[in-house]
């Protein structure tokens, strides 16, 4: 991929370009997320019209359920789906460690049972690589160990170097198997990228460590995991301002599962590129919507009469189009259409973020 800066803010934040195979991103960027090849409830054509230029897909449920073997027999996850810009999908490892019960960890990998059936199955570096090639995303991300918070800094040490060590393994496999994505030979021989993510708990010395010794691997972008795991958000914001400035300026920076409006646009100043997270679409789901005026709760009864929109200062196609009164009927009474139009605001007003935070850095 080409990743070329345009400009770079005071606090270190950067418009930019991420040229992947499918399409060149603009960023900072939000990126939905779409778990089971689907960001639920909104189909591709809205996710298009909103100007979604990235979307995740989670590994761990399309490996589950159709089977990534199914995927790459369609011609990869954005045949299957129809979605034709870019695409990331995560390693498997935080569904794996969240959602999946009786685990079992090796140096190996870790056995897991399906949340689905309770069968049991195994994910190494090599196979979550061998299934995000399946799926093509167009990133990829080295498979890891999500560690529980709090953790004292001998036993982050001792994840940080799993993880260091798995991902080795997971740039050594994916090298060996680059020629073998589905929509290789269309995209004219484009390929994969595979981004590293930064580990190290809480600990300000081993997030350096850990994001040092990564950039010597030399992978195509960089991620800080394990944030946002009930940790105070002073702590999420120090991990992230630590780990930057070991990262190169020159390639894309992915802080992975954040986070709250106020948030997101607080990392894109400081130089995050790229963020996700279910907050927006599960929200919405349950009827709590974002607006520049705060959260509003739609099933509240204050808004059985309100003739106004969700958002006066939105733009998006349900606030141009449909009244509050509405959508709290439609979430009281339960009507599928209710989570669409509720995750349509949401995700527009994440994304709006978003676009704020790029021409605030274009001005500046
Ligand atoms: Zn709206």
């Amino acid at each position: 991929m080409e990743f070329e800066v345009y400009q770079t803010g005071a606090e270190g934040g950067r418009r930019a370009e991420m040229r992947l195979p499918h399409h060149a991103v603009q960023t900072p960027v939000f990126m939905p997320v779409g778990t089971a090849g689907t960001v639920k409830a909104v189909p591709q054509e809205s996710l298009e019209a909103l100007g979604a230029e990235i979307i995740l897909g989670n590994t761990y449920h399309l490996y589950l359920r159709p089977g990534h073997e199914v995927v790459r027999r369609m011609g990869g996850l954005h045949k299957f789906m129809s979605w034709p810009r870019a695409m990331l999908t995560d390693s498997g490892g935080f569904q794996v460690f969240s959602l999946s019960g009786l685990r079992k960890m090796s140096e190996e990998g870790v056995e897991f049972r399906s949340h689905l059936d309770g069968s049991k199955h195994f994910f190494s570096p090599e196979h979550s690589i061998e299934v995000q090639i399946a799926l093509g995303a167009d990133i990829l991300m080295a498979f890891d160990e999500c560690m529980e918070y709090p953790a004292e800094e001998a036993r982050a040490r001792e994840s940080m170097e799993l993880t260091l060590r798995w991902a080795r393994r997971s740039k050594a496999h994916f090298e060996s198997l680059a020629g073998e994505v589905p929509w290789q030979v269309e995209l004219g021989g484009a390929t994969q990228n595979l981004f590293g993510i930064v580990q190290g708990g809480m600990h300000k010395h081993l997030r350096k460590e850990c994001a040092e010794r990564l950039v010597e691997m030399d992978f195509a972008g960089y991620a800080i995991g394990g944030l946002s795991v009930g940790e105070p958000q002073e702590l999420t914001e120090d991990m992230v301002a630590e780990t930057l400035q070991y990262l190169p300026k020159d390639k894309p920076r992915y802080v992975m599962g954040v986070g709250y409006p106020e948030e997101i646009v607080k990392f894109a100043r400081m130089g995050v590129d790229m963020m996700d997270c279910v907050l927006p679409t599960r929200a919405a789901r349950h009827g709590l919507l974002f607006t520049s005026e705060g959260r509003l709760n739609i099933k509240n009864k204050q808004f059985a009469e309100d003739q106004g929109p969700v958002d006066p200062a939105c733009k998006c196609m349900v606030c141009a189009r449909y009244t509050r009164a509405y959508l709290r009927h439609l979430m009281v009474a339960q009507e599928p259409l209710s989570g669409t139009l509720n995750t349509l605001h949401n995700l527009a007003y994440y994304l709006g973020l978003m676009e704020g935070v790029r021409a605030e850095l274009a001005v500046g």
